[in-house]
């Protein structure tokens, strides 16, 4: 590739776990900003990342299928040794450490209680602007059966909430939001990843 255009080379690489739910949307949003998105489907797949995004979906199947392919354990590694993680809607519930819900498998890579389908499930979906810590103006949240950390421990920094519930938070190098920002056309939860959780 080297001449081809000169920045195949230097390009970081950011993986999206592909296994169910929205990681196409995600895909798109990183080639728009110029990183290489890669679809994570084996632990082989982690190889080289700066950081992964689990995203939407159905919780129980994503969870399920990451214990089945050696994913669950392998993610867990990837995190431990310092890669980023942004977990979205069913990856925020994936990364907590516990749920008030019947058991599932977890990354449980967040110190946090999550409550799936917090916001009730007659309320399928619906938007919200809200207020992010860090950022100068209102995201507009898109809401999909979406859950909220309802208790955090130390080391988790609140970075938006609804009626004290945690709808995004953070900690060093994990970021999840009970919303979907890859569904909009802002592009500000995409670049805070790349930049403040990633380092790139
Ligand atoms: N509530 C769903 C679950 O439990 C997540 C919904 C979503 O990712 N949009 O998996």
């Amino acid at each position: 590739m080297a001449g081809s255009n000169g920045k195949a080379n230097g390009k970081k690489k950011i993986g999206v776990l592909a296994l169910q739910g929205d990681f196409r949307e995600h895909v798109q949003i990183l080639k728009k900003l110029g990183v290489e998105p890669v679809e994570v489907r084996k632990p082989e797949d982690l190889e080289g990342l700066a950081g992964i995004i689990v995203p939407g979906g159905e919780s129980t199947t994503i969870g399920r299928m990451m214990a089945s392919s050696g994913l669950l354990d392998a993610i867990r590694s990837f995190f431990y040794q310092g890669g980023a993680v942004w977990g979205t809607c069913a990856g925020m519930i994936l990364a907590a450490s516990a749920t008030t819900g019947p058991p599932q498998p977890l990354l449980g890579l967040m110190n946090a209680l999550v409550e799936r389908n917090g916001f009730g499930r007659q309320v399928f979906s619906f938007e919200r602007d809200l207020d992010v810590q860090g950022f100068e103006k209102p995201f507009t949240g898109v809401f999909i059966r979406a859950p909220f950390f309802e208790d955090v421990g130390p080391g988790v920094e609140v970075l938006s909430e609804i009626d004290g519930r945690v709808v995004a938070a953070r900690g060093e190098n994990i970021l999840v939001t009970a919303f979907h920002p890859e569904l909009t056309d802002d592009l500000r939860f995409h670049e805070y990843f790349l930049k403040e959780v990633c380092g790139i």
